[in-house]
């Protein structure tokens, strides 16, 4: 028997409207490219939505089209999210950081047919000039006085196609699995594959998200997103913030510590949200200041394992430390960190390692644990196993792209993550590596997580990975690799020294290697496929 009630399609527009009418305070601080900064309100996005879909609409973007934004944490680039969905067509964001091949192939994959740009991206869309489609249109994102001198034909002006254009709109009904959003995920072989999101998804992701994270998604707070709008929809919360009430304080282009901080300060932002090797820069300014920015109280850490240290140095400061996994293709968040009620007496240091594992599931995401053969693994925090996702948020499918769609679902329809993990009885998820990041010496796999986690807590170390070296004799044994913090670097010795506390003898790295820098991929996270690279003809002294 069929129930009676309504059936409404969920849509990415009536959060805003719903923002605008219920939330009347709740605002959206920017940095600008322009160096300055700009504060509006949900009421006033609103309006300018509405002239932004009009103006797309008289420019000629129509239901499903591909709109694509290559742009800072901003409320243009808020705006875009909110006035390309409302109208049917699809938000596009694309990352400056990928590399001028993978963006001209996102680009012509996506058959996008306008591109908004941030003013600091001319000069990289100046060098692709010559080989960008020629029906593509780019809009700047400044206003007359700001627009730029530049050799691209035809640039048109952001703040001139929402001028004179009448600040309300009747937003058009369709159905709710209509495509809304498209983020490409770079593999680390092959062309980037590009999760694309529905209204139905995003919606219920925003939902899921603000259930999950009580204490911050709600009225009043001061949210900074770092993580960025061009990449995972900076985690949902340009959907999640202004259904809960919450205000945005977006960065623009000014990533630095220093920044950040003083960012932070000024706005009395309440929660920071990023991935690690943000929040090194803002530790070491929080310990040049010797205090946190005003107001400064959660920090949701997520995009790679947060390290115990980090964990450590936060809440030891007070600062409430969410850590988070999640997914391009999970619209992105899966699991979140805040420990239930029943924990909030455990000590400090059992506090802590509670942290370092990535949280329990949001509802309605699915996760199971499973050997090579399929074969479930128990839920005992030991065993680990290929971690799968299924849920109303997860991808059903690479955005036409077959050969990529053949090999990631299981014979149930569930999707593989790529990661390893365990789940102990208490649902808490630990991800204990990468698949590929994974060290096979002799048989036995040693996780680079593990290591990692004992050396960042280093006093001298700034970064550092773990990363397989091929061995004739053990085929892959680890390497390790240090970013000091300054010229005082640690000794090789210490270092193993230290490791071998908590690890045998043939899981200890062989060789230790000091770097000025880490590489990071587009997505801010340390590259190992770079490392694996750079140093896979590395000379290892005689294996353990
Ligand atoms: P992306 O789609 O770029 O967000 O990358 C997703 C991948 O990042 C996941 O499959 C994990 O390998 C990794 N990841 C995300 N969050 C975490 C976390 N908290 N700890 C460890 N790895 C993470």
């Amino acid at each position: 028997m069929k129930g009676l009630m309504m059936n409404r399609p969920l849509k990415i527009a009536d959060i805003l409207e719903f923002a605008a009418s219920s939330h009347q305070n709740g605002e959206i601080v920017s940095v600008r490219t322009e160096g300055d900064v700009h504060r509006t309100t949900y009421r006033e996005t609103a309006r300018r939505v509405a002239q932004l879909a009009r103006g797309l609409r008289d420019l000629g973007v129509d239901v499903g089209d591909r709109v694509a934004t290559l742009a800072w944490n901003g409320y243009r680039h808020f705006e875009l999210y909110y006035a390309t969905s409302g109208m049917g067509a699809v938000c596009h964001t694309i990352n400056p950081r990928l590399s001028a091949e993978q963006m001209l192939y996102i680009i012509k994959h996506a058959d996008d047919q306008l591109l908004f740009t941030d003013l600091t991206f001319i000069p990289i869309l100046e060098s692709l000039a010559g080989d960008l489609p020629a029906h593509l249109r780019i809009v700047v994102m400044t206003d007359r006085a700001h627009m730029p001198n530049s050799k691209l034909p035809g640039l048109l002006c952001y703040e001139e196609i929402l001028e004179d254009q009448p600040q309300t709109i009747v937003w058009p009904d369709f159905p709710e699995d209509t495509a809304a959003g498209l983020c490409y995920t770079s593999g680390t072989t092959g062309n980037p594959k590009g999760t694309l999101y529905t209204h139905r998804s995003t919606v219920l992701h925003a939902l899921l998200l603000a259930v999950s994270l009580p204490n911050v998604l709600q009225e009043g707070r001061k949210i900074l997103p770092v993580v960025p709008l061009f990449h995972v929809n900076a985690w949902g919360l340009p959907y999640a913030a202004p259904l809960a009430g919450a205000s945005l304080i977006f960065p623009g282009p000014a990533l630095d510590g220093k920044s950040l901080f003083d960012l932070m300060d000024r706005e009395k932002v309440f929660s920071a949200w990023g991935v690690p090797t943000v929040w090194i820069g803002l530790l070491n300014q929080i310990r040049a200041e010797g205090r946190l920015p005003a107001g400064f109280a959660d920090v949701v850490i997520g995009g790679s394992a947060a390290p115990k240290s980090m964990i450590e140095a936060f809440e030891q400061a007070g600062v409430n430390v969410c850590h988070a996994w999640g997914m391009t293709e999970m619209s992105p968040v899966g699991t979140q960190g805040n420990l239930p009620k029943a924990l909030d007496d455990l000590p400090p240091a059992e506090r802590i390692d509670r942290k370092c594992a990535q949280g329990r599931r949001l509802f309605g995401v699915d996760l199971k644990i499973v050997d090579d053969d399929g074969a479930p693994q128990p839920h005992d925090g030991t065993s680990p196993g290929n971690l799968y996702v299924r849920g109303n948020t997860v991808t059903a499918g690479y955005f036409e792209d077959e050969a990529a769609n053949a090999d990631v679902f299981d014979a149930d329809g569930w999707f593989r993550t790529g990661d390893i993990a365990t789940i102990d009885a208490d649902g808490f998820l630990t991800i204990t590596d990468r698949a590929k990041d994974l060290i096979k010496s002799g048989g036995e796999w040693i996780s680079s997580l593990d290591l990692e986690n004992v050396i960042m807590s280093h006093p001298k170390v700034m970064s550092c990975a773990v990363i397989a070296v091929p061995h004739p004799k053990w085929d892959e044994r680890p390497l390790l690799v240090i970013q000091p913090r300054d010229e005082d670097r640690p000794d090789k010795q210490e270092l193993l020294d230290m490791l071998s506390e908590h690890f045998a003898k043939w899981q200890l790295p062989d060789d230790v290697v000091y770097v000025d820098g880490l590489p990071l991929t587009a997505t801010g996270k340390v590259s190992k496929l770079t490392l694996r690279k750079q140093f896979a003809d590395h000379a290892l002294p005689d294996a353990v």
